[in-house]
């Protein structure tokens, strides 16, 4: 294996190295077939077998329960800030929202364009450091559904504990799915793009209760109504394959690592790691509160903006990369999602006290 350095980037991210060496191989010659996997038929018996075994193998991970479909979707996570309420508002219905950073933000924005919209809670005033307890905000009872986004990929922010409300809950899993224990069942919807702990860009999964699909009024578009991919069982156009099959492939890898249940231990392990350095010193100084904190994204400021710029530009020269906060809050951010290993969090931290000391 050639040296790899350690990829905190936020996604798309690091994959699994396994799936990266079997993903090269099957591109040239899929199951020694004589073709690449990327030439085949979306509708030949090799592709159809792959696009199952990935479904399956998401089933089995995340527990799915029979009653919900699996879909494979495109146009990214963003495409279902639009999606879920063409499909799930109609003329003059309502929904609550709660606002706990940019892709809520941007979710709002577009379910405002197909019904009212309340934003139940919002924590831009303390630059969205924290989301809400589950008292800390009331949902109104003609609310078609109650939507947040479970982890806060800017901002490093993370539900402990998912809302407990008389609703369909719906979430933007995208930076956590996978990541820890989720009762399917208590969800309506849930969707994720693949690009941090699924797979490739390219691939959105929704996850999504089977009577949430007939009620999408009659002048949504074909394409972007959930019932015609839920009733072609994603085939209804060309699905992107690649990224299908790669999402097969980590999901394989999480199922042979004791699967979501044993993977969010140790995400909690390399999690308090990081947190403990940030804590052990007041040179760096976490951006979420405590009981927000997020495992998979970890985002810290230093004393100045140009203590940021060195500690960045030293990391990368020693092979930790990609630590640049995004530049909506600035600072830094580590994102150590399900293939990120603890050796590169140990790195960091290692590297983070040497860096404090020589230059606290
Ligand atoms: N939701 C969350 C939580 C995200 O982190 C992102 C992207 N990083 C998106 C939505 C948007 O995803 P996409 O770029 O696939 O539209």
């Amino acid at each position: 294996m050639p040296e790899r350095i350690f990829n905190f980037s936020p996604g798309p991210s690091i994959l699994p190295y396994p799936v990266l060496q079997q993903a090269a191989r099957d591109i040239v010659n899929f199951n020694d077939k004589g073709i690449g996997l990327i030439e085949l038929s979306h509708r030949s018996k090799e592709f159809m077998a792959v696009a199952d075994e990935t479904e399956s193998l998401i089933r089995q991970n995340l527990h799915v329960p029979d009653n919900y479909k699996v879909l494979f979707l495109q146009g990214g996570a963003s495409s279902q800030f639009y999606m879920i309420p063409m499909n799930l508002l109609g003329n003059g219905k309502k929904a609550t929202y709660l606002n706990t950073g940019t892709w809520s933000n941007k979710a709002i924005k577009e379910a405002r364009l197909f019904g009212e919209i309340d934003v139940a809670y919002s924590s831009e005033n303390s630059k969205f450091n924290r989301v809400p307890e589950n008292n800390g905000y009331s949902v109104s009872p003609d609310s078609e559904y109650l939507y947040f986004v479970s982890n806060n990929t800017i901002y490093g922010t993370q539900y402990q504990s998912f809302p407990e409300k008389d609703s369909v809950l719906i979430s933007d899993m995208s930076s956590d799915i996978c990541s820890r224990p989720v009762d399917i069942s208590k969800f309506g919807l849930i969707f994720a793009g693949a690009q941090k702990n699924m797979g490739p860009a390219g691939v959105t999964v929704v996850i999504i209760r089977e009577d949430l699909l007939n009620n999408t009024p009659d002048n949504v578009p074909t394409m972007l109504r959930y019932s015609t991919h839920a009733d072609k069982g994603s085939m209804f156009n060309t699905p992107p394959c690649f990224a299908i099959y790669c999402v097969g492939q980590v999901m394989k890898w999480l199922k042979e690592n004791g699967g979501v249940e044993e993977i969010s231990k140790i995400n909690e392990d390399k999690a308090s790691l990081l947190y403990n350095a940030i804590d052990s010193t007041d040179f760096y100084k976490g951006h979420a509160e405590l009981q927000s904190r997020s495992r998979m994204n970890v985002s810290f400021n230093l004393p100045t903006p140009e203590h940021e710029a060195q500690f960045i530009a030293e990391a990368t020269s020693v092979g930790l990369d990609g630590l640049k906060g995004h530049r909506s809050i600035g600072g830094c951010r580590a994102s150590i999602y399900n293939a990120f290993p603890k050796e590169g969090v140990e790195k960091l931290v290692q590297f983070m006290e040497e860096f404090a000391k020589a230059n606290g």
